[in-house]
């Protein structure tokens, strides 16, 4: 059976309000199928992208109509008469491009990798420009696990976050976000904070930093950094919540999964009695740290029953998206520790966040710039939407 004939139109030029109107009008006269529109908008500048089916008859007509109008409005007109539809994109992968700056050089690259593996651009779009610029670029037909190894390095060593995910309906409906607390969720380690208190704040920040690294197993170091807060008197708990700095981006990338009704649970090696109160203030549904031991109004310097470790964040994570009936490819995972990496791995897409180097080079994703919100555009929300989600959220919580 033969292709049906079809005309490819492309126009550019300066924008006006009603031009796609009067140029639907122009296309509209005798039978002429809509197969394919795509309309974008740079700085007033318009492009548009059309694909007709027609008769053979009606061919010249439809594309006479065009031109003339096309000369009248100003416009550059190409009318490509030929065969067959756009072939359905299967295969494809949406890249995330984040810069701040992100440079014409990073799309260079971006672009270069693609077409290096086969793939290509179908379709582009800004998703934001504060507090980085973002671009979706929609590739196909590629290898999404072979671009997103390649993508990273190159990212890596031209200075730019990227992003490589399958297209396909996990990025649509409802997913479970489970984040890291210290130094992800929020820029402080809370030991630390409590350790300033019990003036062993320089001694505990050491342990800290090799446990983080990978060079001291995490349940070792956390034991001897607990010991260090014997004999705080338990009000030390509500003065360190006041003292937590939330990572900026924080609360807009909370407040808006909630808005699009997704669920969130954070998980840390921190402790509950800072770590729950922070969650129920911030509206976050599950939350799991270690409990401190606390006996006459104070701490003894033990842990209460398991302590959680990169095992513990994993399995927390398939425990709640049981519970929210979610399969594990609908689970996006951020940290930035050693400690997060079984959870990173085992979430639908994880992601690095700000992370030592033995950890970016194991997540799908790595954010390097410190701005919690950005996880949103790997999601394919754009600045606009975020902004109108969180602003909706905070109007339902002061209604
Ligand atoms: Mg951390």
């Amino acid at each position: 059976m033969s292709e049906p004939s079809t005309v490819a139109v492309t126009i550019t030029g300066a924008d006006r309000p009603g031009l796609t109107a009067q140029l639907a009008e122009a296309v509209s006269q005798g039978d002429a199928e809509l197969l394919d529109f795509e309309q974008t908008v740079v700085r007033g500048q318009l492009s548009i992208g059309m694909l007709l089916s027609t008769t053979t008859d009606e061919l010249d007509g439809l594309g006479g109509r065009l031109l003339g109008m096309g000369e009248s409005l100003g416009l550059s007109v190409r009318v490509l008469p030929g065969q067959g539809d756009n072939p359905p994109r299967h295969d494809r992968a949406i890249v995330t491009l984040l810069g701040r700056p992100l440079l014409a050089s990073h799309l260079a690259v971006a672009a270069r990798m693609i077409h290096e593996l086969g793939g290509n651009i179908d379709r582009a779009r800004r998703l934001s420009r504060t507090p980085l610029t973002s671009i979706e670029l929609w590739v196909s037909p590629v290898d999404a696990v072979m671009l997103r190894r390649v993508m990273a390095i190159a990212g890596a060593d031209s200075g730019f976050d990227v992003s490589v995910s399958p297209a396909g309906i996990v990025r649509h409906g409802r997913r479970l976000v489970v984040m890291d607390v210290d130094s992800t969720l929020i820029r402080d380690e809370v030991i630390e904070l409590l350790a300033a208190h019990a003036g062993r704040g320089e001694e505990v920040r050491r342990i800290t930093e090799r446990a983080m690294q990978g060079d001291l197993d995490f349940t070792a170091s956390l034991t001897e950094r607990v010991r260090a807060l014997a004999g705080l008197p338990d009000t030390v708990f509500a003065e360190v919540l006041a003292a937590v700095r939330l990572t900026p981006g924080a609360r807009t990338l909370i407040s808006t999964l909630k808005e699009l009704g997704l669920t969130v649970g954070v998980v840390s090696g921190g402790f509950a009695e800072v770590v729950v109160p922070l969650a129920e203030q911030l509206g976050i549904d599950y939350a799991h740290a270690n409990r401190l031991e606390v006996v006459d109004g104070q701490l003894t310097g033990r842990i209460i029953g398991d302590i959680v470790d990169r095992a513990t964040k994993a399995r927390k994570l398939r425990e709640w998206a049981a519970a929210e009936h979610l399969p594990l490819s609908r689970t996006i995972a951020i940290g930035d520790g050693a400690n997060d990496l079984d959870m990173l791995a085992a979430a639908g897409l994880g992601i690095a966040f700000n992370a030592k180097p033995a950890v970016r080079a194991s997540a799908d994703t790595s954010l390097s710039l410190p701005y919690l919100d950005s996880v949103l555009f790997l999601m394919g929300l754009s600045r606009e939407e975020v902004d109108d989600a969180t602003a909706s959220y905070h109007a339902r919580q002061q209604a």
